[in-house]
């Protein structure tokens, strides 16, 4: 059947949106995909279509339960067969949809990256070929960057059994860099590359460079004009998130990782209907959340990278209306970097020194930490790190072991270096934005390297057009001491 005719048989959709029919062409003739685009712009329809243009079961790798939850809903929905397994499930359920694989009756299977390390499952998929492999979220894979899953690091080592299906990486979030790693990890063969869609029409990005300690005041003055609102705004810390919601008074309020399940679903329900105009969030804040109507996207400092910006950023303007954002940084942001630098990568002595007392028996960290003789501090960073790294497993009493590839070895540690080199260029390429004297739209859209866009001046920034920046009207004087603030 023709992949049109699919569109709109089975989805019910008028037309395809920028690229969709390209991508899906690719898959469905059997090869090899990169696909990334910006959240929301439908990327999932890209491994759907030819999933069921193709035939036989879609084998589907996805990192969360919800999201895994919310595709198969909509699939289930459109009358199509749909199996899950993940940890959230009865072991009745993965059994029947385990069953209901081999037999084939299933049009897709949805899995979590961690299946793959239960004893014979891989060997299960294997027995009965996938007609097309989707890897969701696919820069989990990539060690560089906030969401690394280690259970990911290892699909590309279990991809060659389940082969000849094409294998489709889609991801929302990837730099050049980590699009590259995507490919070699995943051993990709001749993958179409189709990086689009990152232009946003109807967003006017400001960038003010501004002292720390009158950001505030200038978001506020921002945030009166009824005009701009809603809002989001993030700021660097849960103590600046609060301190500046509650000098913003009544509609606005603070959301961050430290408050409760019940006040964060309150701020967001709030948020939602309108009671509370303006909310000021760490990055915890926005993840599943779909406001349309969001004016205003104001970061009250630099954002560690330009993939972490843009994808706030992206949360103004839903709804296709004129919407400003507005970035305040200063020479100061860079320090605090490398401060969290530091703090996020605790010293490679540290961890190789934990790491050569791990066994692949589980041991009370306790023990571990009084023959180190090293302080608590250091000893629970390390080994959290460790486990992050996927160099080591807990169990459930907190006990700690070896995982498979411990950092014993060269490789692991020069693994590690880039890590840090990584993030340190993240800040950097962040910096060099900021300061940059070009379209800040056509600068992001290089960023992530979509080159048949043109890269035209969008003519609505603080560059295309600095007659109509919110800094024309506030702009307190920065001068030279303030820089250092
Ligand atoms: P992404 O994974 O890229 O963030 P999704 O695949 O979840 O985005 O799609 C976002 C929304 O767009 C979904 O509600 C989806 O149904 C819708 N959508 C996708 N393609 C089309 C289309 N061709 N026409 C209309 N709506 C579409
Ligand atoms: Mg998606
Ligand atoms: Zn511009």
């Amino acid at each position: 059947m023709n992949l049109e005719t699919l569109l709109h048989q089975t989805f019910g959709f008028a037309e395809f949106r920028a690229n969709q029919e390209a991508v899906c062409r690719a898959a469905t003739d059997g090869r090899d995909v990169l696909l990334v685009m910006p959240t929301g712009a439908g990327k999932s329809l890209c491994y759907q279509l030819p999933a069921i243009a193709r035939g036989g079961t879609a084998l589907v790798i996805s990192p969360l339960i919800a999201l895994m939850d919310d595709q198969a809903t909509k699939l289930t929905a459109a009358g199509l067969r749909v199996g899950r397994i993940h940890s959230g499930l009865s072991r009745d359920e993965a059994r029947q949809a385990c069953r209901d694989y081999l037999d084939g009756t299933l049009q897709f299977l949805f899995i979590a990256p961690e299946r793959m390390r239960v004893p014979n499952f891989p060997e299960m998929l294997a027995r009965r070929k996938p007609s097309l492999i989707a890897i969701d979220e696919a820069h989990c894979i990539s060690a560089w960057g906030h969401d690394f899953r280690p259970d990911y690091r290892t699909l590309g080592d279990f991809l060659p059994a389940l082969r000849p299906a094409p294998v489709i990486a889609l991801t929302a979030t990837a730099t050049p860099t980590v699009q590259r790693d995507i490919i070699t990890q995943l051993k990709l063969t001749q993958p179409e590359l189709f990086i689009h869609g990152f232009r946003r029409h109807n967003l006017a990005i400001e960038v003010v460079e501004l002292s720390k300690p009158r950001r505030n005041e200038f978001t506020a003055n921002l945030l009166k004009e009824k005009s701009n609102r809603p809002a989001i705004v993030y700021a660097p810390s849960r103590k600046s998130a609060e301190e500046l919601a509650s000098s913003l008074g009544g509609s606005a309020a603070a959301y961050h990782a430290g408050l409760d399940p019940a006040t964060r679903e309150r701020v967001q329900r709030h948020f939602l209907t309108g009671r509370l105009e303006v909310v000021v969030a760490t990055i915890a804040f926005g993840m599943g959340i779909d406001k349309a109507d969001v004016r205003t996207v104001v970061h009250t400092a630099l954002p560690g990278s330009v993939e972490q910006y843009y994808q706030e950023i992206g949360r103004a303007g839903r709804d296709g209306q004129p919407s400003r954002t507005v970035l305040l940084h200063s020479f100061a942001d860079r320090k605090m970097h490398d401060f969290f630098l530091e703090r996020d990568y605790p010293a490679i002595t540290d961890l190789t020194r934990v790491a050569a007392l791990l066994s692949d028996d589980y041991q009370m960290p306790d023990l571990l930490r009084q023959r180190l003789k090293m302080d608590a501090e250091t000893f629970d960073k390390a080994v959290e790190k460790l486990i992050a790294q996927g160099a080591a497993n807990i169990d459930m009493a907190g006990n700690v072991r070896a995982a498979e590839d411990a950092p014993r070895s060269a490789a692991w540690r020069k693994g590690y270096d880039d890590q840090i080199n990584f993030r340190r260029s993240q800040i950097d390429r962040m910096v060099q934005f900021a300061e940059s004297a070009q379209c800040r739209m056509a600068a992001l859209i290089q960023h992530f390297g979509d080159t048949a866009d043109g890269l035209r001046p969008c003519g609505h920034c603080d560059f295309c057009a600095p007659q109509n920046a919110t800094a024309q009207t506030f702009r307190p004087p920065t001068t030279e001491e303030d820089r250092q603030l």
